[in-house]
């Protein structure tokens, strides 16, 4: 719905002024309808899935950015492996100080290598289904420190890494 039909921008006032206009009932329900955005912030720690947030007003909106949820809602209610430690992020070089080398082998991997084939070539050589290195690769996601971007058939795109990580290694 065009935003201009309903607002109108005020030079003096340097600001949006509501138009008055007749809203009939139509109208009226279709807006509070659509009156919502969807937030999307990092991969849930979980399920490694964007984590999408509908909020419908200002307070929703506040409360969530707030919060900058890593675990979506929908594992918050049915996986056994969430609890409220789940929420907590602990300091980047923490959770650095508890990784086995292994671990730290991949993650430094990642980092310097970046590119999608030559990580698949390097730490996977070459068996992309080899579960030893993706139980390492999921750790690390769940632990926040790597992100695997999937499109929507769930193919890997990229790995990305938090930049703060750079600090440390
Ligand atoms: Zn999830």
């Amino acid at each position: 719905m065009p935003i201009f039909e309903y607002w109108g921008y005020d030079k003096k006032e340097s600001d949006f002024v509501f138009k008055e206009i007749n809203l009939d009932k139509d109208i009226r329900n279709k807006i509070s309808e659509h009156s919502y955005a969807i937030l999307t912030f990092k991969n849930c720690t979980l399920c490694f899935q964007k984590i999408k947030v509908k909020v419908n007003n200002r307070n929703e909106f506040l409360k969530i950015v707030q919060k900058n949820p890593i675990v979506c809602e929908t594992c918050a209610q049915y996986s056994p492996n969430y609890s409220l430690n789940s929420e907590i992020k602990k300091p980047i070089n923490i959770i650095l100080g508890e990784l086995t080398d292994s671990e730290l082998k991949v993650l430094t991997g990642i980092i310097k290598l970046k590119d999608k084939k030559l990580i698949y070539r390097h730490i996977f050589n070459n068996d992309i289904l080899d579960t030893k290195i993706w139980k390492i690769i999921n750790l690390l996601q769940r632990k926040g420190l790597i992100r695997v971007e999937r499109d929507s058939n769930w193919k890997i795109e990229s790995f990305e890494f938090e930049n703060e990580i750079n600090n440390y290694i």
